[in-house]
């Protein structure tokens, strides 16, 4: 639009001024050299004027241009015309094949109103990405595909960590969260910890007075308190807007947390932690986590991105709960990994001859759990840690590779090794014939509902979490601002 702001409110605008000094269309456009009709196309946004023309308005009406030219309606009446022209203009109506009902001032208040507030309805829902379980699986499949593709390694945001860590002066060591408070303050943020987010919310950051709201700074673990902080600082430092749909709001929530564990887990001081620790044929997850002070899984998890670009190895991660099935999972070295018509493994059990359900078995769990399982695709070495969250009960986390690998890893040497021929049915799923034919008829077995990670599917301003509950939250501590 050539005056920078659009036609509608412009007209608007020329209205509002000539109404005020009680001219009609006729009378003012006489006196600006244009014929009435002209003017009441200008003033409906329908003909854009000419420059000269907008001149003379201005000197006319006695309004400055810049006044003229403001983005604003002059009044809230206007601003609720403007908007149902808007919408009524818009494609989305216009797919709906309905009249238009013009904005004039005869319409009544309540009419405006409503109308408007239904067009605001219309366009929320259409906006509003609402996956049904297939596009979630599709999407969340293809993602995995794309990360398979690049080893599990994104050049772009191990760079946006190193300058992040850069800009607070972090060269070495675990990052402490004095080190994470500095970088929200570079943000323009304040890290400020509360004891009643919304349930469905790990943090909430309030964008007007620069705040990030995170679970209170007692909880164990202090690594998932500087991650949730990172994480919420991500979308920012990455630039993200509202997710339009389900593959947006994945793709986001894996940039957010490889961001913070990039940050957590730096890449130069990792690959060289790694590359030592391979030189001495004594690699390990349990180090790795413990020399940067991070959880098991996010040290494994943290190993895939880097193993292969930067160790040349290929590997595996599995995290499987105590029910047997898979939670997340990732592989580039060929374990044949469980999966349902759709290619997705998320919810699928796992082989139980595997170390990731044997483990979990296991009644002495101090340590890493070894084995070599030989499977249809080759043998493979990993190494399995148990563990158990209030909300999720039991899992285990698994990193492995190939056999030609393990020898850079400590737990080599393990005499543990099993045989599986998943996904053959007759390795570990189907009962034998003798068992079978004692029990078919007479079991009756009640399933438990899963909760996976893929249902119920975020849909709403913010995926997964109650839009009222944020602001309501927002909302009490605004209040408790100095
Ligand atoms: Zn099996």
């Amino acid at each position: 639009m050539a005056y920078g702001t659009d036609l509608i409110t412009l007209g608007r605008r020329i209205r509002h001024h000539r109404r005020e000094r009680g001219l009609t269309l006729d009378q003012l456009g006489a006196k600006v050299g244009v014929v009435g009709s002209q003017l009441s196309l200008i003033e409906n946004g329908r003909r854009e004027p000419k420059l000269s023309l907008l001149q003379a308005l201005s000197a006319e009406l006695d309004v400055p241009m810049p006044d003229l030219l403001r983005d604003e309606a002059p009044d809230e009446r206007t601003a609720l015309e403007i908007e149902l022209a808007k919408a009524q203009a818009g494609p989305l109506y216009s797919t709906l094949g309905l009249p238009i009902v013009p904005p004039s001032r005869s319409l009544p208040m309540e009419t405006l109103q409503s109308l408007v507030g239904l067009h605001r309805e219309l366009d929320r829902r259409a906006r509003q990405s609402i996956a049904t379980p297939e596009e979630a699986r599709r999407a969340n499949t293809e993602n995995k595909a794309g990360m398979r593709e690049r080893a599990n390694y994104l050049p772009d945001l191990e760079q946006a960590a190193q300058d992040a860590l850069a800009s607070v002066g972090h060269t070495t060591g675990a990052l402490t969260h004095r080190s994470v408070s500095l970088l929200a303050e570079r943000l323009g943020f304040t890290l400020v910890y509360v004891d009643d987010l919304p349930h469905s919310a790990r943090s909430v950051t309030d964008l007007h007075n620069g705040r990030i709201y995170l679970p209170p700074a007692s909880i164990p673990g202090g690594h998932g308190l500087r991650s949730m902080a990172l994480q919420a600082m991500a979308h920012r430092i990455l630039d993200h807007t509202p997710p339009e749909n389900y593959a947006d709001f994945l793709r986001q929530r894996l940039e957010i947390n490889y961001f913070a564990a990039a940050c957590l887990m730096p890449l130069e001081q990792s690959v060289r932690f790694l590359q030592a620790a391979k030189q001495r044929k004594d690699l390990s997850v349990e180090d790795f986590r413990d020399a940067f002070g991070v959880t098991h899984e996010a040290a494994a998890l943290r190993m895939t991105n880097l193993a292969t670009s930067h160790l040349d190895m290929r590997v595996h991660f599995l995290r499987v709960g105590e029910d047997g099935a898979v939670y997340k999972a990732y592989e580039n070295d060929g374990l044949p990994l469980p999966t349902d018509v759709t290619g997705a493994v998320e919810g699928q059990p796992v082989c139980d001859k595997w170390a990731a359900r044997g483990a979990l078995a296991r009644t002495n769990r101090t340590t890493e759990f070894y084995q070599y399982t030989d499977t249809p695709a080759g043998t493979f070495w990993c190494a399995t840690q148990t563990g158990s969250m209030s909300d999720q009960g039991e899992f285990s986390i698994t990193f492995g590779v190939p056999f030609a690998e393990a020898k850079w890893f400590r737990g080599r040497d393990t005499q543990q090794r099993r045989v599986s021929t998943c996904p053959d049915e007759s390795c570990c799923r189907r009962p034998s014939s003798e068992l079978a034919e004692r029990w078919s008829t007479a079991a009756w077995p009640s399933a438990k509902l899963h909760a996976h990670i893929l249902s119920p599917l975020p849909s709403g301003k913010f995926p997964g979490v109650a839009e009222n509950e944020v602001y309501q939250f927002l909302e009490r501590h605004a209040g408790t601002l100095s």
